[in-house]
Parts: structure tokens; sequence; C-alpha cells
């Protein structure tokens, strides 16, 4: 062991396991110097006046910031946490405590690649070594069988040539022993007062299920979801599920935080598939898994494209005139399409929404509505629990047609989407309770009830609301052939 003092800078890689910065600083150095920052940028608005923080996801990141906190603590050490601009704290850190180098995970989207290059520069003035690290993806980008700019757009070719020619790395072993400089501070959790929010975290009872951020937590549901309910052999047939904990892993939170590696979770479906066989179900968790890669190296590629209107495609999509009164309908659960307002209530009350739910809310606004693309983005990284710069702009990219979806003009008809994956209205009856009354699949459209119906069914809460059923919509999408 060489006399050097590392300081391991944590940000989207809160665990202990699999972590290689934390596993090679142990190895390298004499001791560790463990250090998270809020940056205050965070926190603050975004050009579309969205904050890009919300409440809940602000939450789960202090849960897991206490939770890392927590296991250095019975290592014996502490995690220096501040808030604030890590260009400014990291160099007072370093000469504070005689660091010799200093270790992070590389980002791909620019505001946190900017950060780091303003880190690498202020430590430079110290001559101090910023040490990037590659670690947030399944496959290593220099075990991708093509250098980032020629991956294809089109994620089959990129699938059908990774799976042929790359295999993902064995996880890093979590360090046994940690050694710590003596005089290490202890750094109390900020409040949410600190982090800019006044109001409580609202608790929903109809959430899918409660999350709570730290690797603590995400290693326990991935021990739940593989071996406790063995939900995981079924993920194929119920991962366009709208209801409850085990239709879909529900690790994204965690993974977006570093909580959980996607390498620990590759690793698991291998150990599940040797005992149980493999099968279809283990076999698409992990597709998904490779969509997440797949976005993060078109991140790399493309960089700002996915910021913008027009995407890397060249042609944004049309808009309506009055699409700032549209999106405030979206965005408050009032289009009037129930099976739209439904997931969009579920997201602004609990921080997540279903894949299926996000297709459809993302598709609605862009396609029916003709609003903005970028505004409904810059909503969900506001809302989202699990939030994530590739994966959200990505998945919006592709939906409003500027990303990597190869069909020419993809349309989701929100209607046959809500009777095809919302059969009898179980869904939108948890979310949209004025309708609890409407049997079966005519809750999807209550506006084809009779008066009388309607005020038998006491419908007046929901249908009078401004925003009922806009007819250019509902009448458009009887009329759709291009259905998904
Ligand atoms: C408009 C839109 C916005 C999205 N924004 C985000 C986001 O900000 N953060 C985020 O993590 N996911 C995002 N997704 C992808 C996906 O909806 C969520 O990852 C998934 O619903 C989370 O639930 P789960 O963990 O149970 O997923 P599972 O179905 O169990 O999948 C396992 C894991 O695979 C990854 N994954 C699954 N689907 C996708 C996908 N379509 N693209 C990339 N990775 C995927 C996630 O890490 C997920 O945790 C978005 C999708 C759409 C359509």
């Amino acid at each position: 062991m060489s006399g050097k003092t590392i300081l391991v800078w944590f940000r989207k890689d809160l665990r202990i396991h699999d972590n290689e910065i934390l596993a090679e600083a142990v190895r390298k150095g004499k001791n560790i110097v463990p250090v998270y920052c809020f940056d205050i940028r965070q926190f603050q608005h975004t050009p579309f006046k969205t904050k890009k923080t919300g409440l809940i996801r602000a939450q789960f990141l202090l849960e897991s910031v206490a939770d890392l906190q927590n296991s250095f603590r019975k290592a014996g050490g502490e995690l220096i946490i501040k808030i604030g601009k890590p260009e400014v704290i990291l160099p007072e850190l370093v000469s504070k405590y005689q660091v010799n180098e200093v270790y992070h995970h590389r980002e791909v989207a620019s505001e946190e690649t900017r950060v780091s290059a303003d880190v690498e520069t202020a430590l430079w003035k110290l001559k101090i070594n910023l040490r990037h690290f590659i670690g947030h993806t399944l496959y290593h980008k220099e075990d991708l069988p093509f250098p980032i700019n020629s991956i294809p757009d089109v994620f089959t070719n990129f699938r059908k040539k990774v799976e042929r020619d790359a295999s993902v790395r064995a996880c890093h072993e979590t360090p046994e022993v940690m050694n710590f400089p003596d005089n290490l501070e202890s750094s109390p959790l900020p409040e949410l007062s600190e982090l800019g929010f006044n109001e409580n975290v609202p608790e929903d009872f109809r959430s899918v299920m409660k999350f709570k951020g730290g690797e603590t937590e995400a290693l326990k549901r991935m021990q739940d979801y593989f071996w406790g309910t063995h939900a995981v052999k079924c993920y194929k047939q119920t991962r366009n599920g709208l209801i409850g904990p085990d239709y879909s892993s529900k690790f994204s939170a965690w993974i977006t935080l570093g909580c959980l590696s996607p390498r620990e979770i590759f690793w698991e479906i291998q150990k599940y598939d040797q005992i149980h066989g493999s099968s279809d179900s283990t076999y698409s968790l992990f597709l998904e898994l490779l969509w997440r890669d797949y976005f993060r190296f078109m991140f790399k590629k493309y960089g700002n494209k996915f910021f913008q209107k027009t995407g890397f495609k060249g042609v944004a999509p049309e808009e309506n005139e009055n699409q700032h009164e549209l999106f405030e309908r979206w965005k408050n659960a009032e289009t009037g399409i129930p099976f739209i307002d439904a997931n969009m209530r579920e997201l602004n009350s609990t921080g997540f929404m279903s894949n299926r739910g996000r297709q459809n809310a993302a598709s609605f606004l862009v396609k029916d509505l003709k609003v903005n693309w970028l505004w409904g983005a810059s909503y969900f990284e506001e809302k989202l629990i699990d939030y994530c710069p590739a994966n959200n702009w990505g998945n919006w990219a592709y939906i409003a047609g500027v990303g990597n979806d190869p069909r020419e003009y993809r349309y989701f008809n929100v209607l046959k989407q809500a009777m095809d994956y919302d059969p009898d209205g179980e869904y939108v009856r948890i979310w949209i309770p004025e309708l609890s009354k409407v049997q079966g699949s005519l809750v999807h459209q209550p506006w084809k009830l009779s008066s009388a119906e309607q005020s038998e069914y006491q419908l007046i809460n929901y249908l009078n609301a401004p925003q009922y059923a806009p007819e250019f919509v509902v009448e458009k999408l009887k009329d759709k052939k291009n259905l998904v």
C-alpha cells in the first residue's frame, strides 16, 4: 500500500458494492476521503420553468446519501457531505486532508461533464489529478465492438453486435477494510429546506411501492424481486403492467443514483438462470438494462442534440398554437382522457409512472396535443423519482420521432392502449376515484355515457372540469390507422 490519500468523489454511484472508484482507492491508497456534494445547481429552475429536482426525488437522494454515510460509519469512517459547488468544495478538502489524487466516475450529460471539467481545472491548479473512471453501464465502453461514434442509431443493430462480440465484466469486490484519516469531519445530512423545499414529502397509499433511497434498500429489493417473490420469472408477461410492486423490477430509482449496479443485476440474472433455467423473462430484463446502456452511449455520441427540439434527426415535430394551455392541462392531469390523467396523477403524487404510462403520456403530449416535447421531458425531469438524463431525454426524443426510433411515424392510440393494458379500467379507477362507479372499460370513455348515467354515477366532478374530453383529440383517436 502506498502512502497516498485519495478523495473519492461520489456522484451517481452511491454504493460500496461493485464500485470501482472505491475499490481502486482502497487498493491504491493509505487513506480514503469519501465526499458527496449536493450541487445546488441541481435544485434550481430550468429554462422551461420546471425544477431540476422535485421534492420526491430530493428526499430519495437524501436517503441514499444517508445510507452511504452509514456504510462508511460502520467501516469506522465518515462520508463528508457538503452543499455547494464541487469545483469549490473539492479543492478545499484536498488541501485540508492533504489529498494526493481524486477519483470519480465520468458522467455523460453536458451539465455533469461541465462540472467534472471545472473540478479538473480547479484541482489542476493545486497540481492534483482528477482520475476518471467509467462505471455506470453494464458493458464497459472499452469493451464495445465499435467506437462510440460508430454505434448504430438502431437499437437492434447495436444489440446484436454487442451480444455477439462483447461481454460483461465481473463486479468489483466490496472492500472489507477501509482506512480513513483520523481527523475526518462528521457531516450532518442536510434538511430538505436547505435544498430549497419547504413542503412535506407527500405519501400516497396508492403508490406502486414505498421507495426508500439507498444501497441497503436497493439490495433488499433485488433480493426480494429475484429470490423472495420470484417475480422476475414472469417479467416478460407482466412488464407492461400498471398496478403494484411486481409487474416490473422497480430498480430504476436506485440504478439512477447508483445505489444498485446494473452489473450486479446482470450477474444476479445469471445466477437465477443457472438455478431456474434461462427464460424469456430474465432475458427481457437484461434487454431493458441494455436499452439503458444504449441511451447512455447515444448521449456520448450525440451530446446536446438530445436537448434540442430537432434531436439528431433534424426536423422538430409540429406544435399547436395554444400549446401553453394544453401543456398546463397535461401537467395537471386535466386532459379529459382518463388513462392519461390517471398516469399524470400517479406521477404527480408518487414520482413514479410505469413504462407503458410514460410512453402514452409522452406520445399524447407530442402527437395529440402537439406540445413542444422539451417541455414534457423537463416536466418528467422534475417529477420522476428515477430521472436520469440519458434515459429520460433519450426516450422522449424516441417518442417525439427525433431520436432512435427507426419507424417513420409511430403513434400510440391512447384509447386503444388504455383498453389493451387496463381492460377493466382498474388502474384508472385507482387514480380517478371520481370515475369509480363507471363499470368496465367504459371508464376510459366516460363521454359515451348518457347524461342519465353520468348523473347516476356522479361524474360531475370529473366531467365538469374544464378539460373534459377535448373533442378534437377524441375524434382524431378514432380515425387513426397506424395503431401501436
Ligand atoms: C418518456 C419516457 C421517459 C423515461 N424517463 C426515464 C428516466 O428518467 N429514468 C429511467 O430510469 N427510465 C426512464 N424511462 C424508461 C422506463 O420507463 C423506466 O426505466 C422504467 O419504467 C422504470 O421501471 P422499472 O425499474 O420497474 O423498469 P423495468 O421494466 O424493471 O426495467 C429494468 C431497468 O431497465 C432500465 N429500463 C427499462 N426500460 C427502459 C427504457 N425504455 N429505456 C432505458 N432504460 C430502461 C431501467 O434502468 C429499469 O430500472 C423513460 C421512459 C419513457 C417512455
